[in-house]
């Protein structure tokens, strides 16, 4: 255990002799002790180091006893240093007067060492109640700050998902609308443009279904009560169902969704729902946030366990690969772009992938594009 620093006293006295006397008993008491022979002089000191109690004289040329009472009790800092007063006089006048000012005890000369050495005790007691005091004072307001911020953040929240779920939301209405608007008029609507707008519904509706589920489930995982239904088995027919799901959404983004697995059973640990969504995020985030791409893997490892969602788009500089799994981060935002998604998307993922016993990373694809790592656990637990 490391030792208690040592206490440091100051001695602010003009007489040389009563000085170094207090000094030797000061330091004797195992205490480092500090003399200053004006009071200007022991301010100096204060400001340089604030000592853990002051022997202060009364009667004292240019700056007296009370000037420097005053002088302590003016700084918020030095309000609360512990001031034993020394002095000749001995009248009740002078002591109500001294305590009154802010001196917490006080010792009419000659004084008995033992004494002295009780008035310091209680001195350093006092001062350590007050410091502790003060401690927990700056930890509430701290505490305070931190929920005002937090509550800040909530609402931003709130207004963030309200606007976002806002959107595709929009697109549903809008394609409803334009359906039964074709169905009143009576004539009927061709099947390709029928094809197109159940399309886009459907679009629509998996985005807001995953950033539904994304925040609830970050909420369970959060406060551990999500538990995954973990089971060894082959994750390649889940990779083709999710590829076929995609197909047409990945069409309007002009990519092409390509499944690269090897032929027979390779079993892996995964929560099979789970996994689909961790897969869901990251084949929407490509085609929100590849641009340029026209090609989307799904590639499946087993030798190591890995599974790899890859596109040929503009990459993820490296000094945000890992930030982007943070919640509420966005890269693209961060370069001043305007926002998509509201940054919980990849933080789901990571959360998911770990509740798995797996773990998830961005690399850099060859020759360009993201590729997102994901490693499965070999056994259930
Ligand atoms: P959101 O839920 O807002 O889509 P995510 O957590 O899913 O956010 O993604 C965080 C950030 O990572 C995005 O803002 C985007 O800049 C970047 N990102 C994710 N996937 C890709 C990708 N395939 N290509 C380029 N950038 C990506």
């Amino acid at each position: 255990m490391a030792s208690a620093p040592t206490r440091f006293v100051l001695i602010i006295d003009d007489n040389a002799l009563n000085r170094d006397m207090l000094v030797d008993y000061v330091e004797s008491l195992g205490y480092e002790g500090a003399a200053a022979a004006q009071g200007k002089e022991g301010m100096e000191i204060v400001a340089r180091r604030a000592p853990d109690a002051i022997l202060l004289d009364l009667d004292m040329p240019v700056m007296d006893g009370y000037a420097v009472l005053d002088a302590l009790q003016a700084h918020a800092e030095w309000r609360h240093i512990p001031v034993v007063m020394i002095s000749g006089k001995d009248d009740l006048q002078t002591m109500t007067d001294v305590l009154a000012r802010g001196a917490v005890d006080y010792m009419p000369k000659p004084f008995k060492p033992s004494i002295l050495k009780a008035r310091l005790h209680a001195s350093f007691e006092r001062k350590d109640l007050r410091d502790r005091e003060r401690a927990l004072l700056r930890d509430l307001e701290k505490s305070y700050s931190d929920l005002r911020a937090a509550e800040a953040g909530r609402d931003a929240l709130t207004h963030m998902i309200v606007h976002d779920l806002g959107n595709p939301l929009a697109v549903i209405k809008m394609n409803a609308d334009m359906l039964q608007m074709g169905a009143a008029m009576g004539s009927p609507i061709p099947s390709d443009m029928l094809a197109e707008r159940v399309a886009h519904i459907a679009s629509a509706s998996t985005s807001m279904d995953l950033m539904i589920r994304s925040m609830l489930d970050i909420a369970k995982m959060e406060s551990g009560q999500l538990e995954p239904q973990m089971e060894r088995q082959d994750p390649t027919p889940l990779l083709h169902t999710l590829a076929s799901r995609f197909r047409p959404v990945a069409g309007d983004a002009g990519m092409q969704i390509e499944v690269d697995a090897p032929e027979g059973d390779h079993p892996v640990a995964f929560d099979a729902v789970l996994l689909e969504r961790v897969l869901a995020n990251l084949m929407a985030n490509a085609f929100k946030y590849a641009h340029g791409a026209d090609r989307l893997v799904l590639r499946y490892r087993p030798d190591d366990r890995r599974i790899e969602v890859e596109d040929n788009g503009p990459g993820i500089p490296e000094a945000v690969r890992e930030r982007i799994f943070e919640k509420f981060y966005q890269a693209e935002a961060a370069s001043g772009a305007p926002r998509v998604g509201i940054g919980l998307g990849l933080a789901f993922c990571r959360m998911a992938m770990e509740v798995m016993g797996g773990s998830i990373r961005a690399e850099q694809a060859e020759p360009e594009g993201s590729r997102f790592a994901l490693t499965l656990s070999a056994t259930t637990p």
